[in-house]
């Protein structure tokens, strides 16, 4: 999946969690997981999330971030970017 931008935590949560169920098969026996479509070993980017505020218009906060691991199909899909925001 491609790092979230300008979604709320809870958007990016949720459609992580849907990534996983979706495109993902896991293996319970390895605790691995497999893309779907080609085999492929799900990986997870390390990406810095900055931290926007709601109530604002547009990207502002902070400059308070989290560090997130956004799971990505190495075989189907671009790296996803080191950076995004979400907002609180
Ligand atoms: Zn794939
Ligand atoms: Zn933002």
């Amino acid at each position: 999946m491609q790092t979230p931008v300008k979604v709320t935590l809870e958007e990016y949560m949720e459609s992580r969690a849907e990534w996983l169920r979706e495109r993902t098969v896991s293996w319970p026996t390895t605790g691995e997981m497999s893309c779907v479509d080609c085999g492929e070993r799900i990986r997870a980017e390390a990406v810095e999330l900055e931290l926007h505020k709601k109530s604002y218009d547009g990207c502002q906060g902070d400059g308070d971030e989290m560090e997130t691991g956004v799971p990505y199909c190495p075989g189907c899909e671009e790296q996803p970017a080191k950076r995004g925001c979400v907002h609180v």
